[in-house]
């Protein structure tokens, strides 16, 4: 199948052509024509698939008709709701390579960021709109974003959003637009909670799955390394030395992880930068944009702060903390070996984390290879190391939290 079967107009055809597309991929070919009929959706595609485009090229195709609005006058007539600060950019991004000859306007919206530029943007005038959830509601109830118009509501990553906590805020969203629009709701999963939400907002969706959640490439080498939890670090500056070149991703679960790893890096002399859930989103810009570019090579990120982030041609993943579900594992390794490039992913297991080890093999039906040759070996009847809680004795009730303990709690990723 071509572009030109999907029914898209010359100016969409001629920028798909100018970002060097030849054809529609799998999600685009079976998604477009549903949206091109106003139809609602529910998608299960992860980022590499060409989902984004799936859901900006019909959508710019169902609004070249009203272009023409003067500025002024120009109402939001499509939104995408995206958890993170990153995918709202990288979307934005895309919809301005597709747009680049039409009228439409687009802006994107995120927190963390000085809201008066988006407030200038924003009164001008804009067709389409990308938000994260919490700076959209926020601009909504200062009366600068109208909802009121808008024909079609794009729920991206919704698994990520659910997760991240953001159901009400989604909820309180879809209610701010108007009753008869179109939804499309693309996800990586479809969870029972994804499911529940599809349910309740979208209006008898097409279907479309793009499996390959549980399916590694075999263009992937995957090895396992045992080790003791308190030796990774060494193991890691092992690794690093001595086995991988090259662009390099380096997975933990926290942000303090995280931290704690990028300042050993710098120490020992490595072109290094991170990404996690608390930092600047100007910070988090910049580390991508030097891996992009080159002047690092490493970065270490959260699974939630690099989720769907578009990078290309990675020589390694390494997963320094293994992820305690088995899907995460497929999403981490899946951006190495990229586009018939080859890569490697290299996983430390320590003593208490053997069992995810169990049920990563369990997903994607293959044992991985074991390397046992690095100065590092775990025992293997090493027990996992369990941290008792003190009883301290306490009459209050567990799982009571007063109110400033609960504003105190911090985001983990
Ligand atoms: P996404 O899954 O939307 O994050 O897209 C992954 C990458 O695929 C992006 O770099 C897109 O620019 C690229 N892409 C999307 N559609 C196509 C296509 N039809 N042909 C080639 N590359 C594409």
């Amino acid at each position: 199948m071509s572009f030109k079967d999907l029914k898209l107009s010359r100016p969409i055809l001629r920028a798909v052509a100018e970002a060097g597309y030849d054809n529609p991929t799998l999600v685009q070919e079976k998604t477009i024509p549903h949206i091109l009929d106003k139809k609602d959706v529910i998608v299960s595609a992860q980022t590499g698939t060409g989902k984004t485009a799936a859901f900006a090229l019909p959508l710019l195709q169902l609004l070249l008709n009203k272009q023409d609005a003067p500025k002024k006058g120009k109402t939001i007539k499509a939104l995408v709701v995206s958890p993170t600060r990153e995918l709202s950019i990288q979307i934005e991004e895309n919809f301005k390579i597709y747009n680049t000859y039409t009228n439409l306007r687009t802006t994107v919206i995120f927190g963390g960021t000085s809201i008066k530029p988006q407030k200038d943007i924003l009164r001008k005038g804009v067709d389409i709109l990308i938000a994260t959830p919490g700076r959209l509601l926020d601009l909504h109830k200062q009366d600068i974003v109208n909802l009121d118009y808008v024909e079609t509501l794009v729920l991206d990553e919704a698994d990520l959003m659910l997760d991240m906590g953001f159901i009400d805020d989604v909820r309180k969203i879809e209610r701010l637009c108007t009753k008869d629009k179109q939804v499309l709701l693309f996800s990586a999963t479809i969870p029972h909670k994804v499911e529940y939400l599809a349910n309740t907002i979208l209006n008898t969706p097409e279907r479309i799955e793009i499996a390959q959640n549980s399916s590694t490439s075999k263009d992937v080498k995957q090895l396992l390394y045992y080790v003791p939890k308190r030796n990774k670090i060494e193991l890691c500056l092992h690794v690093l030395r001595n086995t991988i070149k090259g662009n390099i991703i380096i997975f933990r679960r926290t942000k303090f992880g995280v931290d704690k790893l990028e300042k050993t890096l710098l120490k020992n002399g490595y072109k290094v930068d991170s990404i996690h859930g608390d930092k600047s989103q100007t910070a988090r810009q910049d580390a991508l944009n030097k891996f992009k570019k080159g002047d690092i090579n490493i970065l270490i990120a959260t699974d939630v702060a690099a989720r769907g982030i578009d990078i290309n041609e990675l020589d390694a993943v390494i997963n320094f903390d293994l992820p305690n579900t088995p899907e995460t594992y497929v999403h981490r390794i899946g951006r190495t070996a990229r586009a018939g490039h080859s890569g490697t992913a290299y996983s430390f297991c320590s003593a208490d984390e053997k069992n995810y080890i169990k049920s990563i093999q369990q997903l994607i039906q293959l044992q991985i290879d074991i390397f046992e040759n690095h100065p590092y070996p775990l025992d293997p009847k090493a027990k996992p190391i369990v941290h008792k809680s003190k009883k301290t004795g306490s009459k209050h009730r567990k799982g009571r939290k007063s109110q400033a303990s609960k504003k105190k709690k911090k985001r983990w990723y």
